[in-house]
């Protein structure tokens, strides 16, 4: 971000303002851990703030501290709306177009509010008029920590802020074992420690919270899961019937795509999970090394993301998107050689 742009954001917060703040529609640990970080240091420099996300996220989120007061669009709209029209600062956080935001869109676009946005995602869409984005970052979390270092506030990061910015910066890098992860991503991950994140604690809030059902949904996932030897290719699918067999929770499913990636040899995968109630299919892409799943997403699947992770949609039912998806694979022989 350029040195004027800091200098006017850090004149606009030196007196109180009512702030809002947007994480993405289906928020993750790095949405919700970025959004409730920002939110609890805004709060420290006396401003007035709220997180609206556009709908509801994981059980195993619902323990950060600050979450209980986060608002669900989709649920209190007529609240949340009133209060996107009388923010003199929007937020958005972890999304690069407003479509991120699903229903949410129309409000975000008409609001005359400043919008700022932060974010790592590839491909920014140019709405905001204060921009920080850095595809090279691991997380929008740790964006959060480099933005109060900006603005020369790191001294206010407290235990609510590093316990919030530690969980989006472990769930965004799979627990800082991505490419993105950098020495100064665990430089940041030092003093959020020194700060009082407790990282085990974290770990076990977020990953160790397994229900019999959920294990037995990722048991029927693998069996599912289908090698495509000659593309290093593996994929998954989980049918509605499958996910109403073993109880379907949201966030179940989060993770399960990363087995068919730890297939030896295997540098491209899929799941493709069908939601019956909005009639479409939705797709998690990974990746290792060069293989671009935000372009493979962008193209063929609605979507987008980041190099090595990205997000899709189809509207064939379950079987023709897969057929769909394999048929493209020929086109990419070359670039899905391990
Ligand atoms: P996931 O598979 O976990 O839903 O998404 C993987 C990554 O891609 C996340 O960083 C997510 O925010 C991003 N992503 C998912 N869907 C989309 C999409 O439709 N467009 C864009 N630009 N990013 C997406
Ligand atoms: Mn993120």
């Amino acid at each position: 971000m350029k040195k004027n742009n800091i200098v006017e954001i850090k004149a606009m917060l030196s007196s109180p303002k009512q702030i809002v703040i947007v994480p993405h529609k289906n928020p993750d640990g790095d949405a919700v851990g970025s959004s409730l970080g920002l939110y609890h240091y805004l709060i420290l420099l006396g401003h007035h703030v709220n997180i609206i996300a556009p709908n509801d996220y994981p059980e195993f989120l619902k323990w950060m501290p600050g979450e209980d007061t986060i608002l669900k669009f989709d649920e209190e709209e007529k609240n949340s709306s009133a209060l996107i029209e009388k923010a003199d600062i929007i937020f958005t956080l972890d999304f690069n177009s407003l479509h991120r935001t699903g229903k949410m869109e129309p409000k975000l676009a008409s609001s005359t509010a400043i919008k700022i946005m932060i974010d790592h995602h590839q491909q920014p869409d140019d709405y905001a008029q204060y921009v920080y984005s850095d595809v090279t970052m691991c997380s929008t979390s740790e964006m959060i920590y480099h933005f109060m270092e900006m603005l020369e506030d790191v001294n206010y990061v407290n235990t609510d802020i590093s316990t919030c910015l530690y969980t989006g910066i472990m769930t965004d890098t799979g627990s800082f074992r991505f490419r993105t992860t950098t020495s100064t991503t665990h430089r940041v991950i030092a003093d959020l420690i020194d700060n009082g994140a407790d990282n085990a604690t974290i770990h076990n809030n977020v990953y160790d919270t397994n229900s019999y059902n959920s294990l037995q949904l990722l048991g029927c996932a693998l069996n599912n899961l289908k090698l495509l030897k000659n593309f290093n290719t593996a994929y998954i699918t989980l049918s509605q019937d499958e996910l109403n067999n073993f109880d379907f929770k949201k966030g179940d499913t989060e993770g399960i795509v990363n087995y068919a990636l730890s297939l030896k040899g295997v540098v491209f995968a899929v799941i493709f999970i069908e939601h019956k109630k909005e009639n479409v299919i939705k797709m998690s892409l990974r990746s290792k090394g060069s293989f671009d799943v935000n372009t493979f997403a962008r193209n063929y699947f609605d979507g987008g993301g980041h190099t090595n992770a990205a997000g899709g949609r189809s509207e064939l039912d379950l079987k023709n998107t897969v057929e769909k998806f394999i048929s493209i694979l020929a086109n990419h022989t070359n670039d899905l050689k391990s």
